[in-house]
C-alpha cells in the first residue's frame, strides 16, 4: 500500500476495543496497519477477556479495572455486561487517560482516541480531555441500519411485532424480515435499546470507521452517510489489511492445517458457530449425522462450553465416531483465517457472525448460514439473497436439510453458481485494496484524517 505524502512521526493512538472476540479481532487488526503507517499504537481494555501483550509486541497494553463481578460474567449476558462496562469504565479510563497525558513527552502526545461504538463511555473522556475520538463499527452497515429500523419501529410503538409479521418484510430494509431483525435475547428490549442507542450516538466523535467495504455494503453505506455529519471511512475486510498475530482468546489448534493438508482440493466443510453461539445436546445430534451422512470431509471447531450441558464433546451421539472414522476433525478453536484459505476447504458452515462472513468471502468460500441472534440474521440474508454465495438453513436443526445443504454447496451443479458467485466475489473484494480502489482510497484518506489532528 503507498504511503501518504506525509508521516506521522510517533503521534500515538489510543484503541479502546470491546471484549469480545469478534471485536478485538478488528480493533487490533486495525492497530496493526496504523502501526505500519508510523503511528504508534496504545490498547486500553478491561480486565474481562484482556487481550495477550506477548502476541503483540509492537503495542503498548493499559489494563483498566472493570468492575465485573463473576456472577455478571458468567451469566453470559452480553447487553448488561455492556451496560456495567460503560458505567463502570468511564472513571478508571479517565484516570489511565490523565496519567498518560501528564508524563506525555510533547512530540509523543495522544492525537486520537479510536473506540469500539460499544465502548462509549469513551467518548466523554476524550471529550473532557481534548482529545478527538473516532467510532469502530465492527459490524455490517446493512446490520446498523436494521439496528436503526428496530429503534424506529420502537419509537412509533410497532415493537414488540406480532408473530403474524414474522415473515414480512420489513419496509425499506429489503430483504430482512422481522424475524431477522438483530434484537439481542441477552437481555430485555429496553436494555438492549440503550445499548443500541448510546452506540449509535456519534456525539463528538469526528469520524467512523467501519469494518466493511463498498462491494458488498455500498447501498446500506450511501443511507448512513447522508444522515450522518461526520466522515464514514469503510476500510474492511480489516484482517486483509494488515496481517495481525492472533488475537484469539483460546489456544488455536494448529493440528487441523495438518489434517487439511492431506484432503483433497476444495473437498472440506468447515464448521464454526463463533465465540458467541452456544447449541443444545438434540442440535449437536442433528449436526453431527449431517454432516456424517453428507459423506463430504468436514472440520469442525466444537469451543469448549459451547453445547449446552457439557464441556466439550461429551454429548456427541453414540456411533457417530466410528461412522466418521478419518473424514471428520474436530478441534475446540482453530486458525480460522488460515483455515480459509487453505485449499482444502470448500465451503463454510458459519454462524454469520461479521468476522467470519468477511473472512469467508475475502477466501472465496461459499457458506452454509445457521445463523443464532442478533446480527447474524441480518448477514445470513445478505450471504443467501443479495450476494447469494450461501444457503440458508431456515429451520430447527434437521440431519436431512444439513446432509442435503452440504451436498449442494459443496459438489452438486445446482451448487455451481453459488460457488462461482463466491469466487467473483473475492476478485471484487481484491480490485477494492488494490491501488485505485475504494477500500485502498478511505484507507490513505483515514491516514491523512487522523495526521491532521
Ligand atoms: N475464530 C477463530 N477460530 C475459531 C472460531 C472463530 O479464530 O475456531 C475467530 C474468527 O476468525 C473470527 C472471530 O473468531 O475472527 C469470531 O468473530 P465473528 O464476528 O465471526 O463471530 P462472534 O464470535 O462475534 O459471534
Amino acid at each position: 500500500m503507498e504511503m501518504p505524502k506525509r508521516t506521522p512521526r510517533g503521534q500515538r493512538l489510543v484503541l479502546v476495543p470491546c471484549p469480545y472476540q469478534g471485536h478485538i479481532n478488528p480493533m487490533l487488526q486495525l492497530g496493526k496497519f496504523l502501526h505500519s503507517k508510523g503511528f504508534s499504537i496504545t490498547i486500553v481494555h478491561t480486565h474481562f477477556n484482556s487481550p495477550s501483550p506477548s502476541n503483540h509486541p509492537e503495542f503498548i497494553f493499559l489494563p483498566i479495572p472493570d468492575g465485573l463481578t463473576v456472577p455478571l460474567v458468567s451469566s453470559g449476558n452480553i447487553i448488561a455486561i455492556l451496560l456495567a462496562l460503560n458505567a463502570n469504565c468511564k472513571s478508571s479510563f479517565l484516570q489511565c487517560l490523565t496519567t498518560q497525558v501528564m508524563k506525555q513527552e510533547p512530540e509523543k502526545k495522544i492525537t486520537c482516541i479510536i473506540y469500539d461504538e460499544f465502548m462509549y463511555f469513551s467518548e466523554p473522556v476524550a471529550n473532557h480531555l481534548n482529545i478527538p475520538s473516532i467510532i469502530l463499527r465492527t459490524t455490517s452497515a446493512a446490520n446498523f441500519l436494521a439496528r436503526t429500523t428496530v429503534v424506529d419501529l420502537h419509537s412509533k410503538g410497532l415493537i414488540p411485532f406480532p408473530d403474524s409479521e414474522l415473515l414480512n418484510p420489513v419496509p425499506q430494509l429489503h430483504p430482512i424480515r422481522f424475524k431477522d431483525l438483530p434484537i439481542s435475547p441477552f437481555d430485555t428490549f429496553e436494555n438492549f435499546l440503550k445499548v443500541v442507542v448510546n452506540a449509535h450516538d456519534v456525539r463528538t466523535s469526528s469520524a467512523i470507521i467501519c469494518n466493511t467495504t463498498d462491494c458488498l455494503d455500498q447501498s446500506s453505506l450511501a443511507r448512513i452517510q447522508q444522515h450522518c455529519q461526520v466522515p464514514i471511512f469503510s476500510i474492511g475486510p480489516l484482517h486483509k489489511i494488515a496481517t495481525a498475530a492472533s488475537s484469539s482468546f483460546l489456544e488455536e489448534d494448529t493440528s487441523c492445517i495438518e489434517w487439511l493438508d492431506k484432503q483433497s482440493h476444495k473437498s472440506v466443510i468447515y464448521v464454526s458457530l463463533g465465540s458467541v453461539a452456544s447449541i443444545g445436546e438434540k442440535e449437536l445430534a442433528e449436526m453431527a449425522w449431517g454432516l456424517a451422512n453428507s459423506k463430504q470431509p468436514f472440520l469442525w471447531v466444537i469451543r469448549p462450553g459451547s453445547v449446552i450441558g457439557s464441556d466439550w464433546t461429551e454429548l456427541l451421539p453414540q456411533g457417530f465416531r466410528e461412522a466418521i472414522g478419518e473424514r471428520g476433525f474436530i478441534v475446540k478453536w482453530a486458525p480460522q483465517r488460515e483455515v480459509l484459505a487453505h485449499g482444502a476447504v470448500g465451503g463454510f458452515w458459519t454462524h454469520c457472525g461479521w468476522n467470519s462472513t468477511l473472512e469467508s468471502i475475502s477466501e472465496g468460500v461459499p457458506m452454509i448460514c445457521k445463523p443464532c441472534f442478533s446480527d447474524q440474521k441480518v448477514h445470513a440474508r445478505y450471504i443467501s439473497r443479495v450476494w447469494r454465495i450461501g444457503l440458508e438453513l431456515e429451520d430447527e436443526f434437521e440431519r436431512g436439510e444439513i446432509e442435503r445443504a452440504v451436498r449442494k454447496l459443496m459438489m452438486n451443479s445446482d451448487g455451481e453458481e453459488i460457488r462461482m458467485r463466491a469466487k467473483d466475489m473475492k476478485e471484487k473484494i481484491q480490485v477494492s485494496m488494490s491501488k485505485g480502489g475504494s477500500n485502498y482510497n478511505f484507507l490513505n484518506e483515514l491516514v491523512e484524517f487522523i495526521m491532521a489532528f
